[in-house]
C-alpha cells in the first residue's frame, strides 16, 4: 500500500469527513465485487476499503497524516476478519439484510431463456416458413406438479430459521458492531424443507424433456435474426414460470443468389454473340425454390431483356425482385452479365469472325488502355469478392 490513502479516494488532504464517506461509497458501489467480480477490480475495492478505514477515523487519519503507518496493529478489515464483502456493505449501505431480513427465498422461480439455432434456405428466409424444431427443455415435474415433494408428502417449515430462511450473525468490523443476517443453512434459506423429496426431479421440481414445435419464421429474416417464442424457454426451479426460447436463423449458402441485405445478386453468362445481337433471357426467380400449389399464380421465372451490344460486367437492377424486408418492402434483384468468348472454334466459324474482324477493322486491334480501378475487370473482381 504505497498509494496516497487520499489520491485513493479521490479527495483531497483537506476533505471533512463527510466528504471522504461520500467518496468511499461512490467509489466502492462501482467496485462492489457483487457488481464487478473481476480479481482486479476486487483488489482495488479492497485498497479503497483499506484507505476508507484509515481516513475515516480521527486517531488513525492524524496519525496517517504525520506520516505513521496507518495499518500498524490494526486489526479487523482487509486482514482476515472473516466476514464478506457483501455483509460490509448490506450493513454500511443499510441494505435489506443489515436491519431487517429479506425473508426466505422462494423455491419457486423464473426459469432462463433458451436458444436453439435453426438453418434456413434462402427462400425460406425471405417468404416465411413453418419449421418444425426439437428442443430440449427443463419443464415442470409432472410427478410432484412442481412443488418437489413426493406425491403424499409436504414441505415442512424449517426449524432452524423457523421459515425465515435467514439467521442473524453478530460481528465487529471497523464500522463498529454489525448484525447481518446469513441464510439459514439447514433449509438454504428457502425456510421449508423438503423431507421426502420426489424421486423424478430431485425436488428440483422439473425435468427436462424433449419435444417438438413448431416455429413460424417470418419473411425477410436474415442469418442473426432471432425469433422470440414467449414461455418456450426453461421453467425455472420449483417449477417456476418459463423463460422464453430463441430461435437464431441461420441462412444457408444459395446455388444462385447471394443476399446483400435485401438485395440479391446472382451473375448470368451469355454467348458473345448474343450479348452484341441483343437477347431476351429467362431466368429463375428465388420463388421457384418454394413448393408452390400449381395455380398459386407465383412467377417461378422472370424475362431479362438484354439490349443488343450489352457488356460483360454489366449490371441490370430489377426493382422489387429481392428479398422482402421484415419491415415491409422488398429489395432488388441484381443481374450481373458476363460475356462469354467462345474458346474453340470451328473452321467455319473462324472464318466468319475474320471476316467480321475485317469489316469492323479490328484485325489489328490496338487495345484500349485505361486507368484500372473503374474497368470493367475490376468490377467483375469486386463483385466476385463480395460473394
Ligand atoms: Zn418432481
Amino acid at each position: 500500500m504505497s498509494q496516497d490513502l487520499y489520491d485513493l479516494l479521490g479527495v483531497t488532504r483537506d476533505a471533512d469527513a463527510d466528504t471522504i464517506k461520500k467518496a468511499y461509497r461512490r467509489m466502492a458501489r462501482q467496485l462492489h465485487p457483487d457488481v464487478n467480480p473481476d480479481p482486479a477490480t476486487q483488489e482495488r475495492f479492497k485498497e479503497i476499503s483499506r484507505a476508507y478505514e484509515v481516513l475515516s477515523d480521527p486517531q488513525k487519519r492524524a496519525a496517517y497524516d504525520r506520516g505513521g503507518d496507518p495499518f500498524g496493529g490494526v486489526g479487523g478489515f482487509g486482514q482476515g476478519a472473516g466476514f464478506s464483502f457483501t455483509d460490509i456493505m448490506d450493513a454500511f449501505f443499510g441494505g435489506a439484510g443489515a436491519t431487517q431480513g429479506r425473508g426466505p427465498r422462494p423455491r419457486v422461480r423464473r426459469g432462463q431463456d433458451a436458444l436453439i439455432r435453426v438453418e434456413v434456405e434462402l427462400a425460406e428466409a425471405a417468404f416465411g416458413v413453418d419449421r418444425e424444431i426439437r428442443v430440449d427443455t427443463a419443464v415442470v415435474c409432472t410427478t410432484c406438479h412442481g412443488d418437489g415433494a413426493a406425491p403424499g408428502s409436504r414441505p415442512i417449515t424449517c426449524e432452524t430459521c423457523r421459515g425465515q430462511g435467514e439467521v442473524a450473525q453478530v460481528q465487529r468490523s471497523f464500522l463498529g458492531e454489525v448484525r447481518t443476517l446469513r441464510p439459514c443453512a439447514a433449509c438454504r434459506g428457502f425456510g421449508t424443507i423438503i423431507p421426502d423429496p420426489c424421486r423424478e426431479c430431485s425436488g428440483d421440481g422439473r425435468v427436462r424433456s424433449r419435444r417438438n414445435l413448431t416455429v413460424k419464421i417470418p419473411a425477410g429474416v436474415d442469418t442473426g435474426t432471432r425469433v422470440q417464442l414467449t414461455d418456450q424457454g426453461e421453467v425455472g426451479p420449483g417449477g417456476g414460470p418459463a423463460g422464453d426460447l430463441y430461435v437464431e436463423i441461420h441462412v444457408a449458402a444459395h446455388d444462385t443468389f447471394t443476399r446483400h441485405g435485401n438485395d440479391l445478386h446472382c451473375t448470368v453468362t451469355v454467348p458473345m454473340t448474343a450479348a452484341a445481337l441483343g437477347t431476351t433471357l429467362t431466368l429463375p426467380t428465388l420463388e421457384a425454390d418454394v413448393e408452390q400449389g400449381a395455380d398459386s399464380g407465383v412467377e417461378t421465372t422472370f424475362e431479362l431483356e438484354l439490349r443488343p451490344g450489352t457488356q460483360s460486367g454489366s449490371e441490370r437492377v430489377l426493382r422489387g425482385r429481392g428479398v422482402p424486408g421484415l419491415r415491409g418492402g422488398r429489395g432488388d434483384l441484381v443481374v450481373t452479365v458476363i460475356v462469354d468468348t467462345p474458346t474453340r472454334l470451328d473452321p467455319r466459324q473462324e472464318e466468319l469472325l475474320q471476316e467480321l474482324a475485317a469489316l469492323r477493322g479490328e484485325e489489328q486491334p490496338s487495345g484500349q488502355v485505361r486507368p484500372g480501378a473503374k474497368s470493367v475487370f475490376g468490377r467483375l473482381r469486386d463483385a466476385f469478392n463480395a460473394h
